[in-house]
């Protein structure tokens, strides 16, 4: 398992730095009268993008500490739902993962 811990922190410390980046873009919509209305409305969409692109690493990073904490257990690595274990190339790729392949894509993941 200590490869997987280690995949677990490099994708922890690369989304800690996506989400601090996106964090950084996120700003207060200035006042109209400093932009026009189209710029304005511009950005208030991107805005929008970059919020959900952040919700999404979060709840990456979430996912990831979450491994990381159950990473001795002795469900670490078992399928949710089917309780089959987890390939070891898919938890390396996704190592937030819960499910095996065909559970997620079942899913629609
Ligand atoms: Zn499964």
């Amino acid at each position: 398992m200590n490869v997987i811990r280690k995949e677990i922190k490099k994708a922890l410390s690369q989304t800690k730095e996506e989400l601090q980046a996106l964090q950084k873009q996120l700003q207060p919509i200035v006042p109209e009268c400093a932009i026009g209305t189209l710029s304005r409305f511009e950005m208030m969409h991107d805005q929008e993008r970059i919020h959900s692109a952040y919700l999404l690493v979060k709840k990456r990073h979430e996912a990831l500490i979450h491994a990381l904490e159950h990473l001795d257990s002795p469900d670490f690595g078992r399928c949710e739902v089917c309780d089959e274990p987890i390939k070891i190339e898919r938890l390396l790729a996704i190592p937030e993962t819960r499910m095996c392949v065909r559970c997620a894509s079942e899913a629609g993941l």
